[in-house]
């Protein structure tokens, strides 16, 4: 969906404002709620949401076409996950920690580190997920003590709008919604928020993160993805094909964590291919049509192209206007074509093979982008080698992409697929900040303060060379300076 927004106009850049400012008034309360008393509002929102699940996954279907069945496993049924784990495991990462100091040359002194809000999160958000995307961001950004403004995609307006009047709901203005198309995303960003957190195509994320460097906003990014399913030859060949099949046409190919190319070992692509044509086939009517007309011409294009540069159709292939996609898989496509090169986000994928796992590992490596991959093999060892190769934020080991859905495990990308985190301690570390706070009981002129003197210098070449030898006779040495240098100065 990455067209150009129009630039702000002034009624939606005055409306993002607005919901940034009501937002901002509401989040200083919430904030100085506690934990505790957050954790039971947020199992009240959940309760909330979860009482009209059905309501939900029907408007889900009906803004993305996603089967029912979908619509509850991947998108719904995460709902009360994210809240239960957040409202268990949150408080305890949100603790403040002690801070060490040395007590021999820092006598008298206490630090802690303490984790507060960053202030108003911006979530802007996608059409593939429109509910567990966005949820990832809001739960644990919520319980740090934070306010969210959500940018639901376009494409899908209602889900989001459906969202966030729930949650408001039951949690008043410490959630807000920006309606509109990338020209609100902008706007949103523009109304300054404390931290942007967007999921979205690379395109527009290049753009969301000069916007915020403008500004001066951290901002964490989710973008696209090409992953590649390694298949070695000493794989189970019914359940990887199965498994590769449900990786390629899941949400019909829109997933960021989609596989878009199969890298299988060549002496068993003989038994595998087939396999893997006959699981896309079966897979049927569990393909829903693509959600825009846009993303079926990328399709399409990149079909087209390859067909034209002498890849040949395994499967699929035809492009009726009047029907919807049936999945493609393609073998012999050139590695410079955009079917090898750029997001697809469709049912469909390229398949290479190669002699051994060196050559695997280069083709899951060729490309710009590095959200996930999997490798499918029977030798846990050999496998978890070939992954430790793998330049991407997440691997799977005989399956894929499927841990999007478990809050504590970290969902990232390298290259092309953005630089953010979402799910996990490492997500809700950005959604705070560390805050330090020393108290220094000692009443002792420090050695480092004014004046300098000759001790100092003496002080500070026994510290460094404490540093390199340690021990009792290091220490001993580190008393007798300091006192000298405290004799110095009291002079
Ligand atoms: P998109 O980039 O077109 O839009 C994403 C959001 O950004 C939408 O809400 C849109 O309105 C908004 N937007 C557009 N221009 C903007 C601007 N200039 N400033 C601020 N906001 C702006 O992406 P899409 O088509 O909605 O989603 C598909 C893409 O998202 C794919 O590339 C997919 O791989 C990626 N994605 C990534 C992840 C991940 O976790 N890495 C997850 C889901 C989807």
């Amino acid at each position: 969906m990455s067209t150009d927004p129009t630039p702000a106009d002034s009624g939606s850049a005055m409306a993002a404002v607005a919901v940034v400012q009501r937002v901002r008034a509401a989040q200083v309360g919430w904030a100085l709620l506690s934990v505790a008393e957050r954790v039971a509002r947020l199992r009240q929102a959940s309760a909330a949401l979860l009482s009209q699940a059905e309501e939900l996954a029907q408007l889900i279907v009906t803004e993305t076409h996603k089967p029912l069945a979908e619509s509850y496993s991947s998108e719904v049924l995460g709902v009360g996950d994210l809240f239960a784990y957040w409202c268990k495991y949150g408080p305890a990462q949100l603790e403040p920690r002690k801070g060490l100091i040395p007590s021999l040359e820092m006598p008298g002194k206490k630090a802690k580190v303490y984790r507060v809000p960053r202030g108003v999160v911006a979530c802007i958000s996608p059409w593939n997920y429109p509910v567990s995307l966005p949820m990832r961001t809001l739960v644990p950004a919520l319980l740090a003590g934070n306010g969210v403004v959500l940018k639901p995609s376009e494409v899908t307006p209602r889900t989001g709008k459906w969202l966030i009047d729930r949650l408001h709901a039951v949690l008043g203005d410490i959630v807000g919604v920006v309606e509109g198309d990338g020209a609100a995303g902008a706007a949103l960003v523009q109304a300054q928020p404390d931290l942007v957190v967007f999921t979205g195509s690379t395109r527009t994320g290049r753009k969301v993160a000069v916007a915020c460097a403008e500004r001066g906003i951290p901002c964490e990014l989710e973008l696209g993805g090409k992953d590649c399913a390694i298949v070695l030859d000493d794989c189970d060949i019914e359940r990887t094909a199965a498994g590769v099949a449900w990786g390629i046409l899941t949400n019909a190919g829109q997933n960021c964590s989609g596989i878009e190319r199969v890298a299988v070992h060549k002496s068993i692509a003989h038994v595998f291919v087939p396999k893997l044509i006959a699981a896309m086939e079966r897979a049927g009517r569990d393909v829903p049509e693509l959600v825009t007309p846009m993303q079926r011409g990328i399709v399409s294009a990149q079909l087209a192209d390859a067909i034209a540069r002498g890849a040949t159709v395994l499967t699929g292939g035809s492009v009726d206007a009047d029907r919807p996609l049936a999945p493609i898989l393609l073998t012999q496509v050139p590695t410079d074509a955009p079917a090898w090169t750029d997001e697809s986000f469709g049912p469909i994928a390229v398949l290479a093979q190669g002699p051994d796992d060196e050559a695997l590992i280069a083709l899951a490596n060729d490309s710009r982008y590095g959200l996930g991959a999997s490798v499918w093999g029977g030798n846990p060892e050999r496998a978890l080698a070939v992954a430790s190769k793998v330049k991407t934020g997440m691997v799977w080991i005989n399956n894929h992409s499927f841990s999007g859905a478990l809050p504590d495990l970290p969902w990232t990308g390298v290259g092309d697929s953005g630089t953010g985190v979402t799910n996990s301690p490492d997500a809700l570390s950005h959604m705070t900040r560390p805050r330090l706070v020393v108290v220094d009981s000692s009443k002792a002129i420090e050695p480092w303060w004014y004046p300098y003197g000759d001790k100092m210098v003496d002080l500070m070449r026994i510290l460094v060379a404490r540093q390199q030898s340690g021990g009792l006779g290091a220490t001993l040495r580190t008393l007798k300076a300091l006192k000298a240098r405290n004799a110095e100065m009291s002079k």
